[in-house]
């Protein structure tokens, strides 16, 4: 299973990220995570980023690249699955990472995309803020680091959805609902990955399950509800 994790800052993608990669017995690569415990270990890396992760700016593409490709190659030489979080956050990475998988014979089978709206993104952020005192969780950078992803990353979903893999779950419910409904539709892909050409895959919007299995739907005037 190969799965890059798409999301905003606060959606979910570290937590569901390590429960799919320890679902499939495969290791959970967060370039976030990878950052951060080489500014914790003072290394030159870490010297080097501490700056853009402490403002909530992309480090360069270069080291953030560097660094996956030795965890890629890695992840090879033992099951060859992975799950990727935290890249691609723009399209030039999101190119260079598909040269790298085509290179190395592992692209990704799925693009998994949560869907968190911009206040409950927020709130997310502010609560893990007082839990955490992650640098990089300030009212101030938070803010920078929504915008970016805005700006920079929203925009690939499209080409992940062109390319027929994108899988979108609404990730505005407690975590277990995620998970469950996430490891459903990967276990079902799974099961055809391998024998359906890429060029016949299609995306998969399940956002819309939230309303068939139980959040409340808005009344509709006249329904009498
Ligand atoms: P979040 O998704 O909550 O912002 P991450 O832990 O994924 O948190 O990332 C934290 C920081 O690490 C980012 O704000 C950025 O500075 C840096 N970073 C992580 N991944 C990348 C990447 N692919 N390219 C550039 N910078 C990155």
């Amino acid at each position: 299973m190969r799965v890059l994790m798409l999301a905003a800052p606060g959606a979910g993608k570290g937590t569901q990220g390590g429960l799919i990669a320890e679902h499939f017995g495969v290791p959970h690569i967060a370039t976030g995570d990878l950052l951060r415990a080489h500014v914790a270990d003072g290394t030159d890396l870490g010297r080097q980023v501490k700056s853009f992760v402490d403002r909530g700016e992309l480090v360069p593409d270069a080291v953030v690249l560097d660094m996956v490709r030795e965890a890629l190659e890695e992840a090879r030489n033992d099951s060859g699955g992975y799950v990727l979080d935290g890249l691609p956050r723009t399209m030039e990475q999101a190119r260079a990472v598909y040269r790298m998988t085509v290179e190395l014979d592992m692209t990704a089978d799925v693009a998994l995309y949560l869907q968190v709206g911009q206040d409950e993104l927020v709130r997310r952020l502010l609560a893990r803020a007082q839990q955490e005192g992650r640098a990089d969780d300030t009212v101030e950078v938070i803010g920078r680091r929504l915008a970016l992803y805005r700006e920079v990353t929203e925009p690939i979903l499209g080409w992940y959805e062109r390319r027929g893999i994108l899988v979108s779950v609404a990730a505005e419910r407690a975590a277990e609902d995620v998970t469950r409904e996430v490891l459903v539709a990967l276990k079902v892909l799974q099961t055809v990955a391998g024998q359906v050409p890429d060029s016949d895959r299609r995306s998969i919007d399940l956002t819309g399950l939230d309303a068939a299995f139980g959040a409340a739907p808005e009344p509709q005037p006249g329904s009498g509800v």
